[in-house]
């Protein structure tokens, strides 16, 4: 790109959180204008005048600054502005995390059927239901939000689900009208949903998500029960001496092999985790 045609119109250097609006007021204030009163445009094919009106078809940008632009704050367990309230979230590994993504499939598809391949359930719910921008705004002009600034408390009220102010978008007249109004940047998404397959597919050190959090996290749910962790002094097919062919007489030279999984902690219990017992 040529550098006349380049423009930075803001550079803000910290985190705005909610308090973004300060820095969309003049943006807004000008794309108002130019929706109601337009703007005078020479047009080179005609060589006439005309009145160039513009609109906002939608803001590209990535998870944490959808929670800036929209007003639904991207943490925690209701994370999924799509969702809302209605989300399937849960605590596992360590994390937060997002499930239920059979709903989102036809009523008739045969992975809804498929209990031990995902979550050890049959899936039998809809999808969420789908909130249009006038139902949102409706819901947004119910809720009192503090003003803004860095100095207001944080604590909001469980009524506000995860709406942390009114998104200044929902000036524009448009605005609510429109099917779509924020859209993801894949950019990270892919890479991070690449770095993960990738990583747990080839076992690398440090970026497979195949950890022992997860494992244990198999066996609290009660699925795939060949992934368990093992517990000491319980034969499985793993650790029993037959597999060794040293008849499960451990001695140096088969060192490795005669090892069977250590004991580990449950996280659940306040027991730690070891690294040994990940050989
Ligand atoms: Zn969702």
């Amino acid at each position: 790109m040529k550098k006349e045609y380049m423009m930075m119109t803001v550079l803000i250097t910290e985190d705005p959180g909610r308090s973004i609006d300060v820095y969309l007021r003049p943006l807004v204030d000008e794309l108002k204008d130019l929706w109601t009163n337009g703007v005078r445009t020479y047009d080179k094919s005609t060589g006439k005048m005309f009145t160039l009106r513009a609109a906002v078809m939608w803001t590209v940008n990535d998870f944490p600054a959808y929670a800036m632009v929209s007003g639904w704050s991207t943490k925690g367990y209701m994370a999924c502005p799509v969702c809302k309230e209605d989300v399937t979230s849960g605590w596992h590994a360590g994390k937060v995390c997002y499930l239920g993504h059979r709903r989102w499939l036809s009523w008739d598809h045969e992975w809804r059927e498929k209990d031990k391949q995902f979550d050890g359930n049959t899936e039998r719910r809809l999808r969420p239901r789908e909130w249009s921008g006038d139902e949102i705004l409706d819901q947004l002009n119910r809720l009192d939000f503090a003003p803004f600034g860095k100095t207001v408390s944080r604590t909001r009220p469980s009524t506000h689900l995860n709406w942390t102010h009114k998104s200044m978008f929902f000036e524009l007249p448009y605005w609510s009208k429109l099917k779509l109004r924020h859209n993801l940047d894949v950019m990270h998404v892919e890479k991070n949903v690449f770095d993960t397959l990738i990583g747990t597919i080839l076992d690398i050190e440090g970026k497979t998500k195949d950890t022992i959090k997860a494992r244990l996290d198999l066996e609290r749910v009660g699925i795939r029960r060949g992934l368990w962790m093992n517990r000491d002094n319980v034969d499985t097919a793993f650790n029993r001496p037959q597999r060794n062919n040293d008849g499960g007489v451990r001695n140096e030279k088969l060192s490795v092999f005669a090892q069977s999984a250590r004991p580990f902690g449950d996280p659940a219990r306040g027991e730690s985790l070891s690294e040994m017992t990940w050989r």
